[in-house]
């Protein structure tokens, strides 16, 4: 007899659109209870879906979101098919229409640059997460004509982050 009722309650849920349903329990009193969405329709990679890769890197601790094209052979995976297939990531957000991946990087993220003196013209070079620098730009501010305190901070190298910090300072330069 019980178990008939619920069953019939159970029925008289699928086929409400609302949370709220009214139980009439053994007493006959009614009473709310919120059904909670147990069988939620499990969502999975679509080819419009956008990645992201969020890396913070560990020595200067900041962290770049980059959006890159979505592999291929991620559609129609689910969530826990992302975490079993990539285990560095952490998935941050998952939904159709985002996803984002999360880890920790080694060393520098790729916005830091050093401004130095290279035969008398000023330069720049860009930083790798290894420290390892690369010609950036090469201006055509000639050193000659800078004050001494700017040549000597030119010979040590001027570290800056950022692009629009790099560009204030040749323009500081200039
Ligand atoms: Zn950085």
């Amino acid at each position: 007899m019980i178990n008939g009722n619920s069953s019939s309650i159970q029925e008289e849920a699928v086929r409400t659109d609302s949370n709220i349903i009214t139980v009439n329990n053994v007493e006959g009193q009614t009473r709310n209870t919120i059904i909670m969405q147990t069988a939620s329709i499990e969502e999975k990679v679509l080819p419009t879906t956008k990645l992201y890769l969020e890396k913070k890197y560990q020595d200067c601790k900041h962290t770049v979101k980059t959006e890159v094209e979505l592999p291929v052979e991620m559609v129609n995976m689910t969530k826990e098919e992302m975490e079993e297939n990539y285990p560095d990531w952490t998935i941050k957000e998952f939904s159709k229409d985002e996803i984002v991946l999360y880890r920790l990087a080694n060393g520098l993220c790729n916005e830091h640059f050093v401004i130095s003196d290279e035969n008398g013209v000023v330069v720049v070079y860009r930083l790798d997460e290894d420290y390892n620098k690369s010609l950036y730009e090469k201006t055509d501010i000639y050193t000659e004509y800078l004050p001494s305190q700017d040549i000597n901070r030119l010979k040590e190298g001027i570290y800056v982050y950022t692009v629009s910090d790099l560009n204030s300072e040749l323009e500081n330069l200039e």
